[in-house]
């Protein structure tokens, strides 16, 4: 295999790549990437993101945006509006392989070996995005989305439909994200916030009763899906001297909503800038302590599975502007913010989950 390379990035994926990318913009060279699958053949999805000024790659990579974007349950349709903040929409394959571009701009300091990772650090740093290792019992946002097209125009392609709780809420939290692509396309997708994965049938009727209801008029046809189980965890890890774990691994998902783009993208940034200035290498907070310590709360109001989780969300979205939403969305919540979230919640059981964590601490997924 020749020379030890200075780097090496475990993972061809969001941060894998995004991170080996930047690397290499940035006059670094001997980068070995070890991946299993190569970005092409992995199968494709979406990526939701609020647009803000350090997206701005992405957002003209998106394949739409919305300004308007709603979350509604059976009592109210809450409507949020921003152009600043528009809600994006970004085919992972397209930023992938945009990522892969740059990359290729400097193919002299990057290798790429699909053998399997050594258990062994061989580089000077190696930065790691396989999977983590989970706890049993943990929440997952678990998701069967489909690529429909209708046979009339039925859909407003300026408004996104982030959260509609009307739909089956017997098995948890459950709600439709409908992203209307033109007027007559869009994703829609059944999500549920449970331990229990549901099976793909659940969901696929659980779309099929909604655009019944919804869209009687039309009929649809399906063509094409995506799935996916993200853990809403925080991620522990031991620091270790020449090891930095990144992506989903380095607990870059947000653990109350499952949104990792946009913490990957300033996790990368930040990792980068701190070794630009001190030409060193360091582990970097994904999310801020008062955030994580929110999305405990938050996440344990959510295992009691209460019928009125979702009067919560439109509560939040009705105290909230666009602008306010999406910074609060994407960990960027002013103080402001912050206290308009608070205020929409009801406190007696948010008060109990926040006592309860003082006994029976969040479950963390680990990095070995
Ligand atoms: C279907 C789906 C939809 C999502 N939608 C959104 C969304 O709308 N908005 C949002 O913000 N976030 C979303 N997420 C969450 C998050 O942004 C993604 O999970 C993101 O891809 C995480 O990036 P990552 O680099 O950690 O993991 P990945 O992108 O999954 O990359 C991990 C890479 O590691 C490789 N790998 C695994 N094992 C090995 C091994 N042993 N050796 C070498 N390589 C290995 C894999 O092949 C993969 O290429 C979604 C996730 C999924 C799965």
């Amino acid at each position: 295999m020749g020379r030890k390379p200075e780097i090496e990035v475990i993972g061809a994926g969001c941060a894998g790549l995004g991170l080996a990318a930047a690397m290499a913009e940035a006059g670094l060279d001997e980068i070995r990437l070890v991946t299993k699958e190569m970005p092409a053949n992995r199968p494709d999805h979406i990526w939701g993101f609020w647009g803000e000024k350090s997206l701005q790659p992405a957002m003209r990579l998106a394949r739409h945006h919305w300004p308007r974007w709603q979350i509604a349950d059976e009592m109210r349709i809450i409507t949020h509006h921003s152009t600043d903040h528009a809600y994006h929409a970004l085919q992972a394959s397209h930023w992938l392989a945009s990522c892969q571009a740059r990359l290729d701009a400097y193919e002299d300091s990057c290798v790429i070996s699909q053998d399997e990772a050594a258990d062994e650090v061989s580089a000077a740093i190696r930065f790691d995005s396989r999977p983590p290792q989970l706890p049993t019992n943990v929440l997952y946002q678990h998701f069967l989305g489909q690529y429909v097209t209708s046979d009339r125009p039925i859909f407003d392609p300026g408004c996104a439909l982030l959260m509609d709780f009307r739909c089956d809420q017997s098995q948890g939290m459950h709600f439709i994200y409908l992203l209307p692509f033109s007027e007559t396309e869009a994703l829609v997708e059944s999500t549920l916030f449970t331990a229990e994965i549901a099976s793909d049938e659940y969901y696929r009727t659980a779309i099929a009763d909604y655009l019944s209801r919804f869209y009687a008029r039309a009929s649809f046809t399906i063509t094409g899906e995506e799935k996916g189980a993200l853990p809403l965890c925080e991620i522990a890890q031991t620091p270790k001297e020449n090891e930095i774990a990144i992506g989903a691994r380095g607990g870059a998902l947000r653990p109350s909503s499952g949104y990792g783009f946009v913490f990957i993208q300033r996790h990368i940034a930040k990792l980068m800038r701190h070794y630009q200035q001190t030409g060193d290498w360091r582990a970097q907070a994904a999310h801020s302590p008062l955030q994580l310590w929110m999305d405990r709360v938050f996440l344990r109001v959510i295992e009691g599975q209460s019928p009125d989780i979702p009067s919560y969300f439109v509560g939040l979205a009705a105290q909230l502007d666009g602008a306010s939403f999406a910074r609060f969305m994407s960990g960027r919540a002013r103080w402001r913010d912050l206290a308009k979230v608070v205020w929409a919640m009801p406190p007696t059981p948010f008060l109990k989950a926040a006592l309860s964590l003082l006994w029976r601490p969040a479950r963390k997924g680990w990095v070995e």
